[in-house]
């Protein structure tokens, strides 16, 4: 096992990695740039090293500044927590090359996942059902035009290399494609450098499901059920839970093992997310993430397991900690992602944090890096804490949510918590009845936005 971990990441992350070491008997490492000196994960963390300026591009993703503190403080091991430099094949290449170790999959499973095309190809050679589209890339308008008429309207011009829900343009008549085409290629290339687009059939009510999986890297691969990550606001997540209220328990077990075998297939290592669309009891692979996610603790909890300890387990050469038939489920798990925005806009609202109280008691987690007196810098994501909630079924987790954004103060700021208590009293989410269009249609009723 490693004797220290370098986390290059920052904010509840990096909090969320450094209580695994320290349970784990490891010494972290928090890296920072100058506008994070004061950071809790910097406080928190056994060492701190500074990177680098404010600008995320020169710390946070800066390899050489991360390798050199990874050579000053003896560190063994990179844990890169999600976004920043978690989904770079190259970065994992120059750890690996310094003779440190990456936490997380190899370098080339990375890049196979990180080409959206790639991915779909691998995933349907693996078995996984994926959403109808073009074969590979479509290089021009006549293409597109082609391609959307075979498979009909509506459809969904995608970046090849996207993330974050960037770059992805809507046809859903023989009217719109050129603008589409022309628009997705643009935002595609401002975004990525890279203008390669694919194109799908849009699906117009499905709802967004990923497995959490994990590899060992030698062969075997296990499923740890479905999140629901439907509530969506510009293809970016607000609202998760496990398991998901529509999927049955034969679903479950038959997506879940189709996924667990691939993982299994690929030699894949550590933790990841298959995602898809779900539609009339069907699945349709849309991408896998090769690392945490922002949602994970709704897995946790529902399994009562230590993901973050596991990816360390694994990365260090150990066996799973688990075996698929060790994983019952229990209970519902609820996360809601409280961002620095105001509302309606999501205009983001950095700032400081006058007084903060975390909501406490039964089935109550919050992930969150703030303190009284924080100061939130306006370099980097908005996200500032997650709260999870755990249940013993559905109406207790989403009664708990309800209690404990109630408890919860973030003074001096605006965040997205009056958004949650709105959306609690909707029939729809009290039922679990929405798709990933849903919340779009619901802000531009109630807020206007
Ligand atoms: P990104 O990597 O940018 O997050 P994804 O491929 O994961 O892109 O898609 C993000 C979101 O975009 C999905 O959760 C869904 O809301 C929407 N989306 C993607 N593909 C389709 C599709 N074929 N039909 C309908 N919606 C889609």
């Amino acid at each position: 096992m490693f004797d220290k971990i370098l986390i290059a990441n920052r904010g509840e992350i990096a909090l969320r990695v450094i209580r695994a070491c320290r349970e784990m008997g490891i010494k972290s490492v928090a890296v920072h740039s100058t506008a994070d000196a004061d950071a809790m994960h910097v406080r928190m963390a056994d060492e701190s090293v500074c990177i680098g300026p404010p600008s995320g591009a020169q710390s946070y993703l800066s390899i050489p500044a991360i390798i050199s503190a990874c050579e000053i403080t003896g560190a063994q091991a990179v844990h890169p927590g999600y976004g920043f430099l978690s989904e770079n094949a190259n970065f994992v290449q120059i750890i690996e090359d310094h003779g440190l170790t990456f936490i997380g999959p190899s370098a080339q499973d990375i890049r196979t996942m990180g080409d959206k095309i790639t991915a779909k190809d691998t995933a349907q050679k693996l078995g996984i059902p994926v959403v109808p589209g073009s074969e590979g890339g479509v290089p021009d308008v006549e293409s597109a035009r082609k391609a959307a008429a075979d498979m009909g309207y509506p459809v969904i011009i995608k970046a090849t290399a996207g993330g974050g829900g960037r770059g992805m343009k809507v046809a859903t008549s023989a009217a719109d494609i050129d603008v589409a085409f022309s628009t997705a290629r643009s935002e595609a290339k401002a975004a990525f450098g890279n203008d390669e687009v694919y194109m799908e059939k849009y699906l117009q009510k499905p709802r967004h499901i990923e497995v959490q999986v994990f590899g060992d890297g030698k062969g075997n691969g296990v499923h740890l059920a479905e999140r629901d990550c439907s509530l969506q606001r510009r293809h970016q997540k607000v609202f998760e839970e496990a398991p998901g209220p529509c999927i049955t328990p034969e679903e479950r077990t038959r997506i879940g093992k189709i996924c667990a075998d691939a993982v299994g297939a690929m030699s894949y290592s550590g933790a990841g997310t298959v995602e898809f669309l779900y539609e009339d009891g069907e699945f349709y692979f849309i991408e896998m993430n090769t690392r945490l996610q922002v949602e994970h603790p709704v897995t946790e909890a529902i399994f009562g397991v230590d993901l973050v300890r596991e990816q360390i387990r694994v990365a260090a050469g150990m066996p799973l900690s688990f075996t698929q038939d060790d994983l019952v489920i229990n209970g519902h798990s609820i996360e809601v992602r409280i961002n620095a925005e105001k509302l309606p806009n999501f205009s983001p609202c950095p700032g400081k944090i006058t007084a903060y109280h975390a909501p406490g008691g039964l089935g109550v987690r919050m992930d969150s890096a703030l303190y009284d007196g924080y100061s939130i810098p306006p370099y980097y994501d908005s996200l500032i804490g997650k709260l999870i909630v755990h249940g013993r079924d559905r109406p207790e987790a989403l009664a708990r949510l309800s209690r404990a954004l109630g408890e919860l103060i973030v003074d001096g700021i605006d965040t997205t918590v009056p958004l949650f208590h709105a959306l609690l009293a909707e029939p729809d989410v009290q039922s679990g009845d929405y798709g990933i269009h849903w919340l779009e249609r619901w802000l531009e009723e109630n807020l206007g936005g």
